[in-house]
């Protein structure tokens, strides 16, 4: 045997007991003639206990260990004189009678402990050396839970999980593919799926009722802090459904998940529910951090013709937060924050913002060009109330303007400590407009993806007013990240055929790539929705992470590498030429 315990095991309990470990040296203190090892596992620490008096050669073999050397002690659990009450273990120690070395170790890159020395591309690039450390495993270790609760959770209410290819047809979800030459087929490529969209209904054609699969899609998108180039969806699917029958038992599986993975309670009331439109003219965003409030207020019947200020004048839209307590900001504070505005990622023109006084004064950096009778209306408007600090943007496009006025809004939540990432708060948004129009494209693109039915009542829009027909589709939002989405999914044939028209596809070029779907749908498709959660974000919103990379064992780096395989790479010239591929030179 190796081991007779972890090294998170022992407590007083086992005084005296002869106990086998075996694990990494953490570090070792050499104090008189003793000599001190803090023996790590993924279960915990040990402090394993060496002393010159009773058995100098052995004491002596144990000076002689470096970091992460990985060694197998015996010995007897004994009370510590000096109790560490941080470690779970602290309370007792091993006096080691017999020591071997399993194998030694180079001294690491960084030190592998909690606040470590480590940048983050040679963590990465040591990546198995990083997840030796507590916090990261502890990550791996949650999302293993939640995967497990996940399984449980939808077994239980009679989903089956089912695999799906990954080499597939380009499945179109609004990102780039990623292709995988065929050498059995040379000149054609494989695309790894953006997700298992059309398999999963295919799955409901082949009479399935209820699918689940938590999966690796691919996207070839540009990365940011909670994107990655394969991430993992909990991919699920229902038949004879409707939104309600949906909402209703991922709001559950939601609850449960919270509860037994978090230990948070998030109440019997059904999950606040906004409808899109709502959503962005209140918060500016289809997915609202609810966590606090900062509504946004319409501005533009009070501001707009009732002074001589020309920015508002012209606007096409003026909206107004109010930030509690913060009247007194600084000049440099108000700075910061109009640089933030301005900044190219928000690219607003500039801030207006008004300070209430204790007495209720207005004190706003447009005075002159308004009457204090307007100044007080527009303190009335906004329910602002003494010590508030009212901040305006407007814009000729109401839809941009809302855009920068949440981003201001999230960054006065973030200083007013209102993102508090041990509470949450989730909702459904609901209601999204079927299309939205690409400038880059020049026609109108599927907001959710090409498979989502219209709202039955829209449907006769689709020929008059694309523009402003609604789906069955929803996400669900939980601290300002969209955890999920998905939506009904038309099951008739003409009425897919019809959704890829307005899209702008021709028959022949719909039933090249969606022929597979139009054909499945002759043969009895019933009636059908299910939704993707992100399990990389939700893992990442339990543990209190800024990063999705921090919850996932081998992450890429922002421009989509693995430093530590060094991947990607180039190939042998003799796979290329066995795929039939020249290589263009590139830099
Ligand atoms: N396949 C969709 C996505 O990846 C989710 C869904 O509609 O079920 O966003």
């Amino acid at each position: 045997m190796y081991r007779t315990n972890t090294c998170g095991e022992l407590r007083l309990q086992h005084v005296g007991r002869q106990v086998t470990l075996a694990g990494w040296v953490q570090r070792s203190r050499k104090m008189g003639g003793m000599t001190f090892i803090d023996l790590r596992d993924r279960y915990g620490i040990t402090q394993l206990v060496f002393n010159e008096e009773t058995d100098a050669p052995l004491c002596e073999q144990a000076n002689r260990l470096g970091r992460e050397y990985v060694i197998q002690v015996t010995g007897t659990v004994a009370e510590r004189f000096s109790k560490n009450s941080k470690l779970p273990t602290g309370d007792i120690e091993i006096l080691v009678s017999q020591l071997l070395v399993l194998n030694a170790s180079e001294v690491p890159p960084f030190t592998i402990e909690e606040h470590t020395d480590g940048g983050d591309d040679l963590r990465m690039k040591y990546r198995y050396l990083d997840l030796r450390r507590p916090g990261v495993r502890a990550n791996l270790e949650l999302r293993h839970r939640f995967c497990l609760a996940v399984r449980h959770f939808l077994d239980s209410k009679g989903f089956l999980e089912i695999e799906t290819p990954v080499l597939v047809g380009s499945t179109p979800e609004g990102a780039r593919d990623f292709i995988v030459p065929s050498r059995m087929n040379k000149g054609q490529f494989y695309a790894l799926p953006q997700s298992p969209q059309t398999l999963k209904q295919l799955l409901m054609v082949a009479g399935m009722d209820r699918y689940f699969q938590i999966v690796k899609c691919f996207r070839d998108e540009d990365l940011r802090a909670d994107r990655q180039p394969e991430f993992t969806q909990i991919d699920c699917e229902m038949s004879f459904v409707r939104q309600e029958d949906i909402l209703a038992l991922f709001e559950e599986m939601t609850k449960h998940l919270f509860r037994e993975v978090r230990g948070y309670d998030l109440g019997e009331a059904p999950f606040l529910r906004l409808s899109w439109h709502e959503a962005m003219r209140r918060f500016g965003s289809d997915k609202p951090d609810m966590r606090f409030g900062m509504e946004f207020v319409e501005l533009m019947d009070t501001l707009q013709g009732t002074g001589t200020f020309p920015v508002f004048n012209e606007a096409s839209y003026i909206g107004g937060i109010c930030a509690p307590g913060c009247a007194g900001y600084t000049r440099k504070q108000l700075d910061e924050l109009t640089n933030f505005v301005k900044s190219p990622q928000i690219g607003a023109k500039g801030l207006v913002y008004a300070r209430v006084g204790e007495d209720g004064s207005v004190k706003s950096s447009v005075d002159k060009f308004y009457t204090p009778e307007v100044l007080a209306a527009l303190r009335a408007k906004m329910n602002a109330a003494p010590g508030d600090l009212i901040l305006i943007l407007s814009g000729p496009d109401a839809m941009r303007t809302r855009k920068q006025l949440c981003e201001l809004r999230l960054l006065m939540g973030e200083r007013l400590g209102l993102r508090d990432k041990d509470r949450f708060a989730l909702l459904w948004v609901v209601d999204f407009p079927m299309f939205e129009w690409s400038d880059e494209e020049q026609r109108l693109m599927a907001m959710h993806h090409p498979f989502t039915s219209p709202k039955p009542s829209d449907i006769p829009k689709l020929d008059t007013d694309p523009a402003n027909v609604l789906a069955d589709a929803y996400d669900m939002v939980c601290n300002g990240v969209e955890v999920g989405g998905g939506s009904i999914r038309i099951h008739d044939a003409a009425l897919q055929a019809k959704i890829f028209q307005v899209l702008g596809f021709t028959p022949e070029r719909a039933r090249e790539q969606f022929g597979f779907l139009m054909n499945a749908f002759r043969y009895g498709a019933p009636p059908h929705g299910g939704l993707a959660y992100g399990l990389d974000r939700w893992v990442s919103l339990f543990a209190g992470l800024d990063s999705i990379r921090d919850c996932i064992a081998f992450p890429k780096n922002n421009s989509g590498r693995d430093v530590m395989l060094d991947a990607p790479s180039r190939v042998d010239p003799a796979q290329l030429d066995e795929l039939a591929l020249d290589l263009r030179p590139v830099d």
